[in-house]
C-alpha cells in the first residue's frame, strides 16, 4: 500500500512538470489508500477537491524556472498531509482536566470497542505523572470484574457492585466518594451490553446525567472501518462527547475512522491505545498519525536533498517556523519567542553539514539524519553537544575517501559512523 504512494509520488519527483493529469494520478493513488485505511469515502472526496483548488497550476507553471520539480511536489505533498491534518483538527482543544482539582471523565463507546481497557490506562498514564485517579465501574458483571482486576493491579482506587443494580445510582455513589477523598480524575467506565441500542443510549444519557462528568470520551475501535461516522455520531446525538480515543491501533488498522469520528463529535483525538497492557497508550500526535494514514514513514518520502533545497528555499525568506513545521513532532508554536535568531543559526549549521554529504545521502529516505537534525534543532537542548555532533560529522566526512562519498551505498556510511 504505501509501497505504491511512494511510487506514484517517485514517479511524480520525475515528471519534467506538475500539470493537472499528474496531480491527479498522485490524488487517486493516494484515495485508494485512504479508503483502505478506512477514511469515510465524502472526506476522501472533500479532500480531493481542496488539494485541486489549492493547487494553482499557472502559479506552479510561472515559479517553473524558479522552483525545481521537487519543490512542486514537495509544495503538493505538503498540500495533503496538511489538508489531512486539517481534518483531525475540530478547532477547538478539548476540556483538559487540572491536576488538584477534582474532574469528572466519563467513557462511553460500544461494548468491544475497548473502554474498560482504556479507561485503566487513562488512570494509570495520570497516576504516573502524580495524579490521584480513582475508577468508577457502572458496567455490568464482567466489565466490573475486569476493571477490579486492572485497578487493583495499578493500585487505583475503584468503586464498583457485582449486582447488577441501578447503574445510575452506582454511579453517583462513586462519584461522590472520591470527591470526598479528594481524588483529582474521577473516571467513571460505563457498559455497552445492551441488546437494545435505543436502551444503551438512554441509560447512558442517565448516568451523564446524575454525574455531569466534566468530559465524555467516546472510545473507538481503530478497526471499525466505515461505520465510524454513524457510531460516533449516534454517540454525540445522546452525550456532550468531547474527546476521541481511538484503540486497538497496534495491529493493521491504519485508523482512518479517526477522521470521521473527528467530524461526527466535532472534538479532538487525544489519545491512542497501541495494546492491551496498561502502558500501550499515547498522546495523540497527529503528523505520524496521518503519515501512517497514507501508509508511509514519518518523513512522507522526504529525503535529505529536499530537505536541504526546502531549508535553503525557506532561508532565503527567513521563515523558521515552515522550516520547523516541516519536521515531524515539531510545531511552530513549539518555538519560544525570540529564538529565531537561535534556529537560523542551527539551520545555517545544517546545510553546512548537508554541504559535505554525499548524493546517496541526499537521496536516501533513511530517517535516521533526519531524527537526529530534529533531535538537534529542538531548542533548549544541549547546543553545545549538538554543535559537537555536527562537527564530528562534517569532519568524518571531510576524512572519507573519494570511493566512500562517491559510493551509492549506505552500507560504508553506516560502517564509517559506527
Ligand atoms: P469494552 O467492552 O469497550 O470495555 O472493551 P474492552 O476494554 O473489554 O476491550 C475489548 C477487547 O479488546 C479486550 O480483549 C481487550 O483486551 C482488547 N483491547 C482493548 N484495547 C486494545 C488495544 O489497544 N489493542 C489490542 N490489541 N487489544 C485491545
Ligand atoms: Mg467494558
Amino acid at each position: 500500500l504505501g509501497g505504491s504512494i511512494s511510487h506514484t509520488l517517485q514517479q511524480m519527483s520525475n515528471a519534467t512538470i506538475i500539470d493537472e493529469k499528474v496531480l491527479s494520478d498522485c490524488l487517486n493513488e493516494i484515495s485508494r489508500a485512504l479508503l483502505q485505511a478506512d477514511v469515510q469515502y465524502k472526506m476522501v472526496h472533500d479532500m480531493q477537491s481542496n488539494i485541486k483548488r489549492i493547487v494553482n497550476f499557472d502559479d506552479l507553471a510561472a515559479g517553473h524556472n524558479k522552483l525545481g520539480i521537487i519543490q512542486q511536489v514537495d509544495f503538493i505533498q505538503q498540500a495533503i498531509f496538511n489538508e489531512l491534518c486539517k481534518m483531525l483538527d475540530p478547532g477547538k482543544p478539548s476540556f483538559t482536566p487540572k491536576k488538584g482539582k477534582t474532574s469528572v471523565i466519563m467513557f462511553v463507546g460500544l461494548q468491544g470497542s475497548g473502554k474498560t481497557t482504556t479507561c485503566t490506562q487513562y488512570a494509570y498514564y495520570h497516576q504516573r505523572k502524580g495524579w490521584k485517579p480513582a475508577l468508577v465501574c457502572v458496567d455490568t458483571f464482567r466489565a466490573f470484574c475486569q476493571l477490579n482486576q486492572n485497578a487493583t493491579k495499578a493500585k487505583i482506587p475503584f468503586y464498583g457492585r457485582y449486582t447488577e443494580s441501578d447503574p445510575v445510582k452506582i454511579a453517583a455513589e462513586g462519584v461522590e466518594r472520591f470527591k470526598k477523598e479528594n481524588c483529582d480524575l474521577i473516571i467513571v467506565d460505563t457498559c455497552g451490553r445492551h441488546k437494545q441500542e435505543a436502551a444503551l443510549f438512554e441509560e447512558m444519557r442517565q448516568v451523564s446525567e446524575a454525574m455531569k462528568p466534566d468530559l465524555v470520551i467516546f472510545v473507538m475501535d481503530g478497526s471499525i472501518g466505515q461505520a465510524a461516522f454513524d457510531q460516533a455520531q449516534a454517540f454525540k446525538q445522546s452525550v456532550a462527547v468531547g474527546a476521541v480515543i481511538v484503540t486497538k491501533m497496534d495491529g493493521h488498522a491504519k485508523g482512518g475512522g479517526a477522521l470521521s469520528a473527528v467530524a461526527a463529535t466535532k472534538s479532538p483525538v487525544i489519545f491512542i491505545g497501541t495494546g492491551e497492557h496498561m502502558d500501550e497508550f499515547e498522546v495523540f500526535d497527529v503528523k505520524p498519525f496521518v503519515s501512517r494514514l497514507l501508509g508511509m514513514g514519518d518523513w512522507f518520502g522526504f529525503t535529505p536533498r529536499h530537505m536541504y533545497e526546502q531549508f535553503q528555499n525557506i532561508l532565503e525568506m527567513g521563515r523558521i517556523d515552515q522550516v520547523l513545521s516541516m519536521l515531524p513532532g515539531f510545531s511552530a508554536e513549539s518555538m519560544p519567542k525570540g529564538h529565531e535568531k537561535e534556529s537560523q543559526a542551527k539551520i545555517k549549521r545544517y546545510i553546512t553539514m548537508m554541504d559535505s554529504m554525499t548524493d546517496a545521502e541526499l537521496d536516501s529516505t533513511s530517517t535516521k539524519l533526519m531524527n537526529e537534525a530534529r533531535t538537534e534543532l529542538r531548542p533548549n537542548d544541549h547546543e553545545k553537544e549538538s554543535q559537537a555532533k555536527i562537527k564530528r560529522y562534517i569532519t568524518m566526512m571531510d576524512s572519507m575517501t573519494d570511493a566512500e562519498l562517491d559510493s551509492t551505498s549506505t552500507k560504508l556510511m553506516n560502517e564509517a559512523r559506527i
